[in-house]
């Protein structure tokens, strides 16, 4: 099988690489924020998650990979969003893909996605780094 036909394939799930993004300055600060390398994080555009997540949203983290729903691409630059976006993939690092995925889904049928406290953390942090980016600014 060529190589490329895995690569398509792939592309055809989680969506396809989107080129030339134009944030990398601005996730390499909020990997050195987080303390976490995150060059090996890709944003992606398509694939099956706009039909199979089962609510509005302009990003879906899964591991390394961030989705973005076609139409949102201005999160891509917005510091407060992909701190979030970062942090989640953090939280995949962190907790390993299957306790992440099963208590992510958890919290999210118990208490909703505002009541769920991997989001709460998430944009805990994602404030955080924005008064850093603000306290920066001013010297
Ligand atoms: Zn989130």
């Amino acid at each position: 099988m060529p190589k490329g036909f895995f690569i398509r394939m792939r592309d055809r799930l989680w969506g396809a690489g989107i080129p030339s993004v134009g944030n990398e300055a601005l996730i390499r600060s909020i990997g050195a924020f987080f303390g976490s390398d995150l060059s090996a994080v890709r944003f992606r555009r398509d694939g099956i998650l706009p039909y199979i997540v089962p609510f509005h949203y302009s990003a879906v983290v899964i591991g390394n990979n961030v989705n973005i729903r076609r139409g949102a691409e201005l999160v891509l630059t917005n510091p407060r969003i992909m701190a979030e976006e970062m942090f989640h993939v953090v939280q995949w690092r962190q907790m390993g893909p299957i306790r992440m995925s099963i208590t992510y889904v958890w919290h999210h049928l118990r208490r909703g996605y505002a009541g769920n406290p991997i989001e709460r953390q998430a944009k805990q942090q994602a404030d955080a780094f924005c008064a850093f980016l603000k306290a920066e600014s001013r010297r």
